[in-house]
């Protein structure tokens, strides 16, 4: 008979409730997997002040109306909310202290692109109150799923502070790592909030960095497994001290205890088939409808209609890791080869001004939203011919996989997530699924986004490649067997000791 696990997710993002980036698709689409599996599977995320109560039904749970948590001196009370992963039966509490996560913002302030000052104390709290919140529940998971450094206090907090107390004995905990660039990296002064003092000698070796605390060791060298996202990143983080950012000594440390696990999509989400977000359903046996989404989409951009120029589309955090000095310093090119773009991104200033800019010079080629739109991210997805993610790094990537499903054929780095997905063209014809190029540099993409181009204005080549593509399965069941099969180890483990 299959072993029903108690899992408890911790995330600080879970879409659609609230989002920046691949970790809320994540924490919404893995738990989901792994209920469907008969597990026993409950998320715990932040209650922002931009999450609607009315809109998800959020409801009071009389146990969770007084969530008590210390931290250093102070005895902070919150509260605990609940509703379900909509069209799904995965419950997701929602911890709510107004006086740190009651604004909009998930973790920087978007005028200035800084982070919010009081982030150690925000997240730390809520890795205690997450602890806090099961106890009072009666409910022992024999698994705690952390997901990046907003959550890598917890398994600090279970070996360094909880760790006579019975209750959570049996808990082992993985630690999902989505990107090794974002640490929670702080200044040392943060003890004293943490309530992190003398008494806590390893436990401060744990989390000390250099002169810093840093949230993300402390969730390395304490949890009791770590995952990354692909196992290409996986190589790379223990390899390339930059890719790594400072942690690959840690994590080469946990040598035995790391792996790396390929995310999946959500296709009840991103599945052209069944897409109400776009503007024609379509799937691999009826191609033509796409036509009528690059139509629209077009329409949206102030883009002629009436030609038949390859549309690129890139839907993107504006943030270093994701290519867009690549872009800046290659648009020339690109527009040389007389292709149409249209990018959709929120993030760093610096990019936003750098893309308005490019935007202003190629008025008739280049289309840009500066924003968080949901529903343009999935007509972009279904209306683009090409897809561009030219990351410096990429720990998985996810748009890669849902460009496939929608007919739009990926142009990337071949670097963590995205090489462990695309395969060239001219590399493999037979096989391939895109085009990739490997040196960071502006030549090798062009060169890329000219080969892909020659490939569109051959139309037999090119649907054959969209077929491959959208015939593709990533969906979430191998990578939650994946996970299962971790956690299960885990679980054993204990029962051995
Ligand atoms: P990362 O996690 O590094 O941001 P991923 O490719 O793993 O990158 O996931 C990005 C997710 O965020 C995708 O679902 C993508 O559609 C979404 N996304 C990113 N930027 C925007 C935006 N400006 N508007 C809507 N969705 C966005």
């Amino acid at each position: 008979m299959k072993t029903r696990l108690r899992i408890l997710f911790l995330s600080s993002e879970v879409a659609p409730f609230a989002k920046t980036g691949g970790l809320a698709d994540v924490s919404s689409a893995l738990p989901k997997a792994l209920y469907d599996m008969g597990h026993d599977i409950r998320v715990i995320m932040p209650k922002y002040g931009c999450i609607n109560d009315r809109k998800y039904v959020l409801r009071e749970v009389i146990r969770l109306k007084r969530v008590k948590i210390k931290l250093g001196e102070n005895d902070h009370i919150a509260c605990a909310k609940s509703a379900f992963i909509p069209d799904s039966k995965v419950q997701v509490y929602f911890l709510e202290y107004k006086p740190f996560f009651g604004g909009n913002d998930l973790y920087v302030d978007p005028e200035t692109g800084t982070d919010l000052p009081d982030n150690a104390e925000r997240f730390g709290l809520f890795c205690k109150a997450a602890l806090e919140t099961i106890k009072l529940l009666h409910w022992e998971p024999q698994i705690i799923h952390c997901n990046d450094w907003q959550t890598g206090l917890v398994p600090w907090y279970l070996k360094h502070e909880f760790n006579k107390d019975p209750f959570y004995a049996n808990c082992s905990t993985v630690l999902s790592i989505h990107n090794m660039a974002y640490q929670g990296n702080f200044t040392a002064d943060n003890l004293e909030l943490l309530g992190i003092g003398d008494n806590y000698k390893d436990g401060i070796s744990d989390l000390k960095h250099h002169n810093s605390i840093n949230f993300l060791k402390a969730g390395i060298l304490t949890a009791d497994k770590i995952v990354t996202v692909s196992q290409a990143y996986a190589d790379e983080v223990l390899t390339d001290p930059e890719i790594g950012a400072g942690m690959t000594d840690y994590l080469k440390s946990r040598n035995k205890d790391f792996e790396g696990i390929l995310n999946g999509v959500d296709y009840s989400e991103w599945n052209p088939e069944t897409d109400s977000l776009i503007a024609e359903k379509y799937s691999h046996n009826k191609p033509e409808s796409k036509a009528h989404n690059k139509l629209k989409l077009l329409e949206k951009c102030n883009f002629p209609t009436n030609d038949n120029k390859p549309l690129i589309g890139m839907v993107s955090r504006l943030a270093g890791q994701k290519g867009f000095d690549l872009l800046q310093a290659a648009i020339k090119d690109i527009i040389a080869l007389d292709v149409r773009l249209v990018i959709l991104g929120l993030g760093e200033p610096a990019y936003h001004d750098a893309l308005q800019k490019i935007c202003k010079t190629f008025p008739k080629n280049v289309a840009l939203f500066l924003q968080f739109d949901n529903d343009l991210a999935h007509l972009i997805e279904a209306g683009s011919d090409m897809f561009l993610m030219p990351s410096r790094y990429e720990p998985c990537g996810l748009n890669q996989m849902y460009s496939l499903k929608y007919g739009t054929v990926p142009i990337v780095r071949s670097t963590g997530g995205l090489k462990d997905t695309i395969i060239d063209y001219d590399q493999d014809p037979e096989n391939s699924n895109g085009f990739s190029f490997t040196p960071y540099n502006k030549k090798d993409m062009v060169d890329a986004i000219k080969r892909a181009v020659a490939v569109y204005n051959d139309q037999k080549n090119w649907q054959k490649l969209i077929k491959r593509g959208m015939r593709a399965d990533y969906s979430w069941s191998v990578a939650a067997e994946k996970y299962v099969k971790t956690y299960l180890s885990l679980v054993n483990n204990k029962k051995h000791k």
